[in-house]
């Protein structure tokens, strides 16, 4: 598996806005953000993509799932709501190959998305 830039960004060789870091994620702000709150947060356990993750390591899904949703509530949105996405492979619109839960909130979304 090739270097992403969320390897660099969790080797701390490119810079991101880090929002919440414990043992097991890291949460930082999208580069291009699609909401008021646009969060990313990802395992440090590398591995590319959700389905991969249920299958190799199905004991930690349910923990980043948990994880992304303390980061939520660290970012003060289980008052007002968020939506947490996970893009998974070509046609699910993922484009960096390392699992990541995107947090969006502080606007009320739309559904379906486009
Ligand atoms: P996905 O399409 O689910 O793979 O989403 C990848 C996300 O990573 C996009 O929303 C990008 O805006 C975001 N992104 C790409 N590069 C960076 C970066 N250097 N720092 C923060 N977010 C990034």
């Amino acid at each position: 598996m090739s270097d992403t830039i969320f390897d660099k960004i969790l080797a701390g060789e490119i810079p991101a806005d880090t929002v919440y870091e414990d043992d097991h994620v890291l949460a930082f702000r999208d580069i291009n953000p699609q909401a008021p709150v646009h969060v990313l947060v990802i395992p440090k356990r590398r591995v590319e993509r959700l389905s991969a993750y249920a299958q190799e390591h199905p004991e930690f899904v349910g923990q980043f799932f948990s994880a992304a949703a303390r980061v939520a509530a660290h970012l003060d949105l289980d008052g007002p709501g968020y939506r947490l996405v996970v893009n998974n492979g070509q046609d699910g619109g993922q484009e960096v190959e390392y699992l990541h839960a995107h947090i969006l909130g502080g606007r009320r979304l739309t559904w379906p998305p486009g």
